[in-house]
C-alpha cells in the first residue's frame, strides 16, 4: 500500500570491535634495547537508540536493515592509542518497542528522552607497553580487541499518548483533534482518510494537558485482520482513556447505536482488556442533526451502560470545551500512561567450543586465543557469579586445564585470556 504507516520493523544491530593492541618497541637513535611502547586499541562505537518527536513511523527501518558502528582503530608505536570507533545513534519514534528479535522480550521501551544504549562496542586490546613488569621487561604480546555486541531486533510502536479517539471513518475524529489541539491531521469527507496516527497536545488550562491521539478508523472486522484497522488497534493499547466519537446527524443513513456497539464489540474481539477501557461518549455533529431521536436513543443506550455522553459539533466548536473538561478530569483519576518493563535477559552465548584454542608461552605467560574464547569473554559479566561460573565451565569443558597440564603448566603461573589475566592454581 503506498504510503502505508509501517509500525513494525525488524533490524540487525552491530557496535564497533574493539581495535588490537599493538607491540611495539622504543626506538631512538643511539638507544639500545628501548622499552616496550605499543599503544592500546581504541573502544569500539556503541550502537544507541534516542527519541525524535519529528519521527512518527518506523517508515525508515523498511529500506535499511541493518546497521553497524565504527570499529575502533588499532594501537600504534610510541604508546599511541587507536581512536575510539564512533557510535551510532540510531532514532526511533517516541513509544517504539525494542524486543528481542527471537524471543519476543522487551528490551527497552523507548519512551523517555535518555539515550539507550542497545549494542556496547568491544574493548581495545592492550598494547605490550601495558605488560611490561619488573621481570618481564620486553613482553612481545599485546591483546586483540573484543568483537562489539550484535543483536537483531523487532521494533514495534505502540503510540503513548493519555487519549484515544475511536469510532467509524468519516465521524469527525481527525477534526475534534485539529480543533483542541494544534495537531493537523488530513481532513476529508470521504473514508479510510486517516493512514497515519496523528498525535496532538491538548491544552486545558495553565499547567493542565494531554496527549491525544488520532488513530485510523477503525472498520467492521477489523479485528479479524479483515480491513485497516486491526494494525492500527495497538496503538490505542497504552491509551489511558478512549473518547468514541459517534455521528448522531444521521446525515450518512447511519445507526449511532448500532455503530457504538459494532466498534465496541470489535474493541472487545481485539483484546477484552481494551474493552474495559474508560470512555467517555462523543455524540458528534449535532450542528446538522435533522432528528433529535438519534441522539435521544444513542444516550440511553450509553448512558445505561454507564458512559457519559457529550454532545458536540467538533466543526462548529460546539460543546468541545465541555467535553475536554469532563476528559482531563477523568484522567486526573486514572493511571498513568503504561512504560513496559524490560524482559529481555542476556543469556550466555552458544559457544561452538570445537575448534581448539591457540596457546603460546611468551615471557613465562600463558597466551591463550581463539573466535569462541574471544566471544565468551564479551559476553561474560565477570562481576556475577552465575555468569562467572558459567564461563568456568566452559573453560573447562573445552578441555583447556587439561592441555595446559600436559604442557606443564605449574601453580603461580599467569594464564592471560584476552583482557584477563589470573594466576593459574590446579
Ligand atoms: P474521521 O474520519 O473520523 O477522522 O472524520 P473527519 O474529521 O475527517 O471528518 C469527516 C467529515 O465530517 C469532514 O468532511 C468533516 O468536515 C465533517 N465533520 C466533522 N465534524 C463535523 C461536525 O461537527 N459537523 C459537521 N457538519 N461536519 C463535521
Ligand atoms: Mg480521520
Amino acid at each position: 500500500m503506498p504510503g502505508s504507516f509501517i509500525d513494525k520493523a525488524k533490524i540487525i544491530v552491530r557496535a564497533g570491535d574493539g581495535g588490537n593492541g599493538c607491540v611495539s618497541f622504543h626506538r631512538e637513535k643511539y638507544v639500545a634495547a628501548g622499552g616496550p611502547d605499543g599503544g592500546d586499541g581504541g573502544t569500539g562505537g556503541h550502537i544507541i537508540l534516542q527519541v525524535d518527536d519529528n519521527l512518527s513511523t518506523l517508515m525508515d527501518f523498511r529500506y535499511k536493515r541493518k546497521y553497524a558502528a565504527e570499529n575502533g582503530v588499532d594501537g600504534m608505536d610510541a604508546r599511541k592509542s587507536g581512536k575510539d570507533g564512533k557510535s551510532l545513534t540510531i532514532r526511533v519514534p517516541r513509544g517504539t518497542l525494542v524486543r528481542d528479535a527471537e524471543t519476543n522480550e522487551i528490551i527497552k521501551d523507548m519512551s523517555g528522552d535518555g539515550p539507550f544504549i542497545l549494542c556496547r562496542g568491544g574493548k581495545g586490546g592492550w598494547g605490550n607497553s601495558h605488560f611490561a613488569t619488573p621481570t618481564r621487561q620486553a613482553p612481545r604480546f599485546a591483546k586483540s580487541g573484543m568483537p562489539g555486541e550484535s543483536h537483531e531486533v523487532a521494533l514495534e510502536l505502540k503510540l503513548l499518548a493519555d487519549v484515544g479517539l475511536v469510532g467509524f471513518p468519516n465521524v469527525g475524529k481527525s477534526t475534534l483533534l485539529s480543533v483542541v489541539s494544534r495537531a493537523q491531521p488530513k481532513i476529508a469527507n470521504y473514508h479510510f482518510t486517516t493512514l497515519y496516527p496523528n498525535l496532538g497536545v491538548v491544552y486545558v488550562e495553565d499547567g493542565v494537558s494531554f496527549v491525544m491521539a488520532d488513530i485510523p478508523g477503525i472498520i467492521e472486522g477489523a479485528s479479524e485482520g479483515a480491513g485497516l484497522g486491526h494494525d492500527f488497534l495497538r496503538h490505542i493499547d497504552r491509551c489511558r482513556l478512549l473518547v468514541h466519537v459517534v455521528d448522531v446527524s444521521g446525515s450518512e443513513g447511519r445507526d449511532p447505536v448500532e455503530d457504538f456497539d459494532a466498534i465496541n464489540l470489535e474493541l472487545k474481539q481485539y483484546s477484552p482488556e481494551l474493552a474495559t477501557r474508560p470512555q467517555i461518549v462523543a455524540a458528534n455533529k449535532v450542528d446538522i442533526m435533522a432528528d433529535g431521536s438519534l441522539l435521544e436513543r444513542l444516550r440511553k443506550h450509553v448512558e445505561g451502560q454507564g458512559y457519559p455522553l457529550y454532545t458536540i459539533s467538533a466543526a462548529a466548536h460546539m460543546g468541545v470545551r465541555e467535553l475536554i473538561f469532563a476528559v482531563a478530569n477523568r484522567l486526573r483519576e486514572l493511571p498513568p500512561v503504561a512504560v513496559y518493563e524490560p524482559e529481555y535477559v542476556k543469556r550466555p552465548p552458544k559457544v561452538d567450543m570445537s575448534q581448539p584454542l591457540e596457546i603460546t608461552v611468551e615471557d613465562g605467560v600463558w597466551l591463550v586465543e581463539g573466535p569462541w574464547l574471544q566471544r565468551l569473554i564479551s559476553n561474560t559479566n565477570f562481576g556475577d557469579y552465575e555468569s562467572r561460573a558459567w564461563f568456568d565451565k566452559c573453560l573447562r569443558e573445552s578441555g583447556l586445564f587439561d592441555r595446559l597440564e600436559a604442557m606443564g603448566i605449574k601453580d603461580g603461573d599467569l594464564v592471560s585470556l584476552y583482557d584477563m589475566e589470573f594466576e593459574y592454581q590446579r
